[in-house]
């Protein structure tokens, strides 16, 4: 099944809808590894500096002082940034600042010293940027502004064709390409992995027929409701069932069944977007009303037994609901027993209508 599913996502490219939402995904999973990647480059970086001024005899300049300003400032903004599409560019400033910074410290090394330590340097900031969780461009960006800065060849007075030349643009292209290699294969297959548990959750939470919630995602998020949603405005549940619905499969079919199902799904959805509906198996839906009163459950009953009434499709069907205040102390499952309870003297009553539990 998983390898079915799996096939069938790797054929189609990922929207852009899709990559959007799985990078702003990857960003909220991994904000916290981000700031202690960006507080451990500045650690080193910090560390090169005192030893470079203690044991380098070179001087701890204001320049230091200023560079610290600027990475806590960029520290400070991860810390409060949640879009994804932010730390795209937070992330450039990032780059930009420490590669630009740790040319400095470099350019404080005897100058044969130079092109090796730039190397490291760029294939550290190189290899950490692979794993953040980055768009493509704002990776490429970080690839030019590593090689800008931390460029071996750039005043240090190593020639190309000569044996050190050739060997630090053979690492040079070497980690380059290694890093961008897994940088994409990485991404890709989260991403796929991303959109194969979109896929998987949907099927395992919503109803294929109607498209609206299953009796399992009800069941998640009524009691996340129940239990989260403070009670100053009173819960109330719903049980609907559509009336004499047998009859429909027998007169017109089990497709015209179905089509009537989708309707009244659709109805529902209709008028109690603002709640918590689901399919429960059948031709039996819920509907769970968090802070409301009673006034409300009645007005948003009765419309919804008018609505489903007056459609004008064929055939022409009603529903009964059965409703149930939630109390403190009930659980969802007691509430559905009050709910169904309602819903049978609905259906004892003449049908087409709603009933409270008493
Ligand atoms: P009542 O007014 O008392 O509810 O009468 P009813 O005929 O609706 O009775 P009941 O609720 O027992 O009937 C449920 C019917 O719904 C039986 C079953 O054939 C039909 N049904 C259940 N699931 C589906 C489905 O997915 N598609 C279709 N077309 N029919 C379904
Ligand atoms: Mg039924
Ligand atoms: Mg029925």
């Amino acid at each position: 099944m998983y390898k079915t599913i799996e096939d069938e996502v790797l054929k189609k490219a990922a929207p852009a809808e899709f990559r959007a939402e799985f990078l702003q995904h990857e960003f909220e999973r991994l904000h916290t590894f981000c700031i202690l990647i960006y507080i451990a480059s500045i650690v080193v970086w910090i560390a090169y500096d005192l030893i470079l001024s203690f044991i380098g005899g070179e001087p701890f300049t204001w320049r230091s002082l200023v560079f610290f300003a600027i990475f806590s400032v960029l520290v400070i903004t991860l810390l409060l940034i949640r879009n994804a599409r932010h730390f795209q560019v937070l992330n450039l400033l990032f780059v930009f600042a420490i590669a630009f910074g740790t040319r400095l410290l470099i350019e404080g090394l005897a100058s044969d010293h130079q092109p090796a330590w730039l190397l490291l340097a760029a294939s550290t900031t190189l290899f950490t940027a692979s794993v953040l969780p980055l768009s493509r461009w704002s990776f490429f960006g970080a690839q030019i502004i590593t090689w800008f800065f931390l460029n071996p060849f750039y005043n240090t007075g190593i020639e190309h064709f000569e044996l050190g030349g050739v060997m630090a643009f053979s690492y040079s292209t070497f980690i380059g390409g290694l890093t961008l290699y897994s940088f994409l294969t990485l991404r890709k297959a989260k991403l796929y992995n991303f959109i194969m548990s979109k896929l998987l959750l949907d099927q395992a939470y919503i109803d294929t027929l109607t498209e609206i919630p299953n009796r399992r995602s009800f069941m998640t998020r009524a009691n996340l409701q129940l239990n989260n949603v403070p009670r100053e405005n009173e819960h109330y549940l719903a049980m609907v069932d559509i009336d004499n619905f047998k009859r429909v499969n027998d007169v017109y079919g089990h497709d015209i069944g179905d089509e009537v199902l989708k309707r009244v799904a659709q109805d529902i959805k209709g008028v109690m977007a603002r709640y918590e509906y689901a399919r429960l198996g059948g031709e039996e839906f819920a509907i769970y009303l968090a802070g409301v009163r009673r006034e409300d459950v009645q007005s948003l009953a009765g419309e919804l037994c008018r609505v489903v009434r007056e459609q004008t499709t064929q055939p022409p069907v009603t529903i009964s609901i059965g409703l149930t205040r939630v109390l403190d102390g009930d659980t969802l499952n007691q509430a559905l027993v009050k709910a169904d309870g309602a819903l049978y003297e609905s259906k004892h009553t003449g049908k087409d209508r709603y009933t409270f539990h008493p």
